[in-house]
C-alpha cells in the first residue's frame, strides 16, 4: 500500500479521496489555493501545501508545481479526484515520469479516451454500438451537411475533446449549420484548445445509463452495476440514481458485458465509467470517464463497494479482489448535487458565504461535502456544496428518505437547488421512473 498520497483536487472530492487513505492507514497531503486556505479539506489532510492563487489554471491545473510538492514532501501516489488533472494524460504521463503513481488508469489510455472521436474508434473496433455518426473529424458545412442527410436530422455536433456538457449543438436541419459548426469549434478551440468537432445523430428522448467497471493491472475486469443519470440540465447531471428503473437482468448482462469489453479493449486499469444512451431498448456508447465520477456515492450505496479504495488498491498493484458473482444490488440509491445556483436564473452559479449551516442526517443518508458554516463558495471553482446521498430498501424509500433529508437540509446565505431538488422528487413522473434527459426540459419543474 502508498505510504503518503497528494491529492490533486479541492473540496468533498479530496475528503472523499483522502478518507479512503486514512481507512488504510495511509498518510494525506493537500494542496491548495490562495481561496482555500481555509478550507475544509487542508485542514483534513495530515500536510498540507499552498500551491498558487486562485485561479486553477495557476494552482489546480499547475501540474509541475503539484508534482514538485509531491516529490519534496515524499508522496509515493496522486489521486487526481474528477475535473482539474484527472482526465489529462500529460498529467498522468508526468507523474509516471517522476516515479510517482498516478492514482487513475494509463496515460496511454486517458488519452484514448479523450478524444471522443478515437474513444468511438476504439469502440467500433471492439464490437461496442455507438451512437451513428462520423469518425473523423467535420471541417466545413458541406461535408456537414452531407453526412447530416446521410444519418437523418436531427444530428449533434460535439467537440471532440468536450466535456461538462460543453461543446455540443443539436441542429433539425440544413438550414441549422448556418453558424453552428463554427460556433462550435470555436467554443471547442476556447474552451478544450481543440476545435476537432463530429457529429453525430441525435437520440431523442434517450435516458443516461452508464456502468461503473474495475479493472486490475492483470486484465482482470468487472462492472459495479449502473446508474441513471438522466436528470439533468444543460447536458449536466442533476440527480443520479442507481440501480435504473428500466434495468432487467438480461440487459444488465448485456450492457456491464459490453462496458467490461470496452475497458479491456483499451488495457483500462482503475476505476472507469462507461457512459450509454439508451433508447426503444437499443443502447450506445456514449464516453468512458477514466476516473472517479461525481456519482460514485450511489454505486456505493447499493453494492457495498468503496470504490476510492479500490482505486488505491488497484493502484499499488494488487489484484482485484472482488469477481463478478460477488457483486449484487442491496436496495436502492438517489444522489442529489446541492448546488449553490438558481433555478430561477437558468441554473447560474451563486457564490458566497454560508451563513448557516445544517446537514442532513439519519437512516440511509449520506453527505459527501467540503463545506461548513461560515464557508465561503468561492466564484472560482464549481458551485457545489455537497452531494447528499439517500438509500433505501426500494426506490419509493429512497425518494422518501431523500424527501425527508431535503427538508433537514439547511443553507442559508446563498441561493442553493434544494427546493427544486424537492420539487423533482415530488414530481409524479418523476416517481413513476419514466425519465429521459429532456425530464428537467419537458416538465418545466421550478421552485415551490
Ligand atoms: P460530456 O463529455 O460533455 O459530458 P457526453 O457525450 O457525455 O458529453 O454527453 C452529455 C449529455 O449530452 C448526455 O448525457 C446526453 O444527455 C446528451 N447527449 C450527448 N450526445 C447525445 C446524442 N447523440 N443524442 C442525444 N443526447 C446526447
Amino acid at each position: 500500500m502508498f505510504k503518503k498520497v497528494l491529492v490533486a483536487n479541492r473540496g468533498e472530492i479530496a475528503i472523499r479521496a483522502m478518507r479512503a487513505c486514512r481507512e488504510l492507514g495511509v498518510a494525506t497531503v493537500a494542496v491548495f489555493s490562495e481561496a482555500d486556505r481555509n478550507a475544509l479539506f487542508a485542514k483534513y489532510a495530515d500536510e498540507a501545501y499552498y500551491i498558487g492563487p486562485a485561479p486553477s489554471s495557476q494552482s489546480y491545473l499547475n501540474m509541475d508545481r503539484i508534482i514538485q510538492v509531491a516529490l519534496e514532501c515524499g508522496a509515493d501516489g496522486i489521486h487526481p479526484g474528477y475535473g482539474f488533472l484527472s482526465e489529462n494524460s500529460t498529467f498522468a504521463k508526468k507523474c509516471e515520469d517522476a516515479g510517482i503513481v498516478f492514482i487513475g488508469p494509463s496515460s496511454h489510455a486517458i488519452e484514448q479516451m479523450g478524444s471522443k472521436i478515437a474513444a468511438r474508434n476504439a469502440m467500433v473496433k471492439a464490437g461496442v454500438p455507438v451512437v451513428p455518426g462520423t469518425n473523423k473529424a467535420v471541417a466545413s458545412e458541406e461535408e456537414a451537411i452531407e453526412i447530416a442527410s446521410s444519418i437523418g436530422y436531427p444530428v449533434i455536433i460535439k467537440a471532440s475533446a468536450g466535456g461538462g456538457g460543453i461543446g455540443m449543438k443539436i441542429v433539425h436541419s440544413k438550414e441549422g449549420f448556418k453558424h453552428a459548426l463554427q460556433s462550435i469549434q470555436s467554443v471547442a478551440a476556447s474552451a478544450f484548445g481543440d476545435p476537432t468537432v463530429f457529429i453525430e445523430k441525435y437520440v431523442e428522448e434517450p435516458r443516461h445509463i452508464e456502468f461503473q467497471i474495475l479493472a486490475d493491472k492483470y486484465g482482470n475486469a468487472v462492472y459495479v452495476m449502473e446508474r441513471e443519470c438522466s436528470i439533468q440540465r444543460r447536458h449536466q447531471k442533476l440527480i443520479e440514481e442507481a440501480p435504473s428503473p428500466v434495468m432487467t437482468p438480461e440487459l444488465r448482462k448485456q450492457m456491464g458485458e459490453t462496458a467490461v469489453r470496452a475497458a479491456k479493449a483499451i488495457g483500462y486499469e482503475n476505476a472507469g465509467t462507461v457512459e450509454f444512451l439508451y433508447s426503444k431498448g437499443n443502447f450506445y456508447f456514449l464516453e468512458m470517464n477514466t476516473r472517479l465520477q461525481v456519482e460514485h456515492t450511489i454505486t456505493e450505496m447499493i453494492t457495498g463497494i468503496d470504490l476510492a479504495k479500490q482505486q488505491l488498491r488497484i493502484a499499488c498493484g494488487e489484484k482485484l479482489s472482488i469477481k463478478q458473482e460477488d457483486i449484487s444490488i442491496r436496495g436502492w440509491a438517489i444522489e442529489c448535487r446541492i448546488n449553490a445556483e438558481d433555478p430561477l436564473n437558468d441554473f447560474a452559479p451563486s457564490p458566497g458565504k454560508i451563513r448557516r449551516y445544517r446537514s442532513a442526517g439519519g437512516p440511509g443518508i449520506r453527505v459527501d461535502s467540503g463545506v461548513h458554516m461560515g464557508y465561503t463558495i468561492s466564484p472560482y471553482y464549481d458551485s457545489m456544496i455537497s452531494k447528499l446521498s439517500a438509500w433505501g430498501q426500494t426506490r419509493e424509500e429512497a425518494i422518501d428518505r431523500m424527501k425527508r433529508a431535503l427538508y433537514e437540509y439547511v443553507v442559508v446565505g446563498v441561493t442553493t437547488n434544494i427546493p427544486f431538488h424537492k420539487a423533482v422528487l415530488r414530481n409524479p413522473v418523476f416517481r413513476e421512473g419514466r425519465l429521459t434527459t429532456h425530464f428537467i426540459d419537458d416538465y418545466k419543474i421550478i421552485e415551490d
